[in-house]
């Protein structure tokens, strides 16, 4: 029969043990951390993260931005957080720089409905800041579950931040991009994102050639 809390302090104390350090439990509204794996679906993930007060951008949010498109996708995007427009719409890439992804999605032949987007971080940084490593390490069971669930083919990193935080490395992206790399058993590509192409459109033809090897592999060329 299982000890009570009692006897098993008097085994303790019987074998010699002086001193018993007791940890609190987590306060009523602490949130639980995700377990790798046990999340059914991603309705059922987005229910988990909905409300997430896990690091500080929750108190300058408007909204998380869980990702949305095709739970079955092939293809999969990631890019760094959301922005501004993101963050009032609470959608993955719906601004300047959104509408250049939806281009470059419509280019390899497939629509925005068909490819899951989502980001390394589900809350807006202030100011578009950086995201800190305390916020990447806090959201980084999101977006892992988000791959394990979507299942995809294969991942188009945008961005230095994206490609970084996915293969956990510090390698430049000028190093990293076209180049097939692999995170949690799927192939990855990392290429430019989208917003630094508009500030330097000369690139685009850099992710034209980043996106024709992705599309040659899903179409099993
Ligand atoms: N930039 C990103 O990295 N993600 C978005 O969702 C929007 C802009």
């Amino acid at each position: 029969m299982p000890l009570g809390p009692r006897e098993e302090l008097e085994h303790f104390r019987d074998l010699g043990v002086r001193d018993v350090f007791l940890v609190p439990r987590p306060a009523a509204g602490d949130q639980p951390a995700l377990a790798a794996g046990s999340m059914p679906d991603l309705d059922a993930l987005a229910r988990f993260v909905d409300g997430c007060r896990r690091c500080k951008l929750a108190s300058s949010r408007t909204q998380i931005v869980f990702g949305q498109g095709n739970p079955n996708a092939d293809l999969m995007f990631v890019g760094e957080a959301p922005g501004r427009d993101e963050d009032e719409q609470g959608l993955a890439f719906v601004g300047r720089a959104g509408q250049l992804l939806t281009k470059i999605i419509e280019a390899i032949g497939m629509k925005r409905d068909d490819v899951f987007i989502c980001n390394v971080l589900r809350c807006r940084p202030p100011n578009n800041r950086n995201p800190e490593p305390d916020e990447v390490a806090s959201c980084r069971p999101f977006l892992e579950e988000t791959i394990r669930l979507v299942a995809p083919r294969a991942i188009v990193t945008l961005g230095t931040f994206a490609a970084q935080a996915l293969l956990e490395t510090d390698e430049p992206i000028g190093r990293l991009r076209g180049r097939w790399r692999e995170a949690r058993g799927v192939r990855v590509m990392p290429t430019f994102h989208p917003a630094f192409l508009l500030r330097s459109p000369d690139r685009k033809k850099d992710v034209w050639e980043d996106m024709k090897v992705v599309r040659d592999f899903l179409a099993g060329k």
